[in-house]
């Protein structure tokens, strides 16, 4: 006596849960599901591993992608842990302008230097630049507009921000020099 398989793991139900049955030596019967001629099943424990083989494979491919996003991430994060991710630095124009009616304390175009920058056409001297995550916030200096002024932007990515305006208003902002983005 010995054990035989099916091995149509595409159509039968016994051959995909691995069953084996047993006949005489040399024999070969057929499936008593699909009907094709069964094979010996000597190989059972290759054909186990052969079915897990792909999952596991997957399984180890997706954990070492992750574990090398972790360490490239770790890496990254202990090289530069307080450099900003963003330069306000450049021209920036408004995207939209339903909000000109109020009195916001920018204008449609920006631009902002090393230590001045333009706001409602005229040019005003920079405090600093206080990045702090993905916003930054913009100290103007007292003596040009008389009262202490400062804007926060918020990046949502390298070339678009929003200045977070009053009573809740928001007033979007795209790069418009692209070149100077970091
Ligand atoms: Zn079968």
């Amino acid at each position: 006596m010995a054990r035989y398989r099916c091995i149509n793991t595409g159509m039968c139900a016994s051959a995909q849960s691995g069953l084996s049955v047993e006949a005489p030596t040399g024999s070969l019967p057929i499936c008593s599901a699909c009907g094709i001629t069964m094979v010996p099943d000597g190989t059972s424990g290759r054909s186990r591993s052969a079915r897990w083989g792909l999952p596991r494979m997957l399984l180890i491919g997706v954990a070492a992608i992750l574990a090398l996003w972790l360490c490239w991430s770790m890496i990254k994060w202990l090289s530069a842990p307080s450099a900003p991710t963003y330069s306000i630095l450049g021209d920036w124009r408004a995207e939209s302008t339903q909000l000109l009616g109020y009195q916001l304390p920018i204008g449609l175009n920006l631009r902002f230097g090393e230590s001045s920058a333009y706001l409602l056409d005229q040019e005003v001297a920079i405090s600093e630049y206080d990045y702090e995550g993905d916003r930054v916030t913009v100290v103007v200096k007292p003596a040009q507009l008389g009262a202490q002024l400062s804007l926060t932007f918020v990046f949502e990515d390298s070339n678009r921000m929003y200045f977070e305006g009053p009573v809740g208003l928001t007033l979007r902002y795209k790069r418009t020099n692209r070149q100077t983005a970091r």
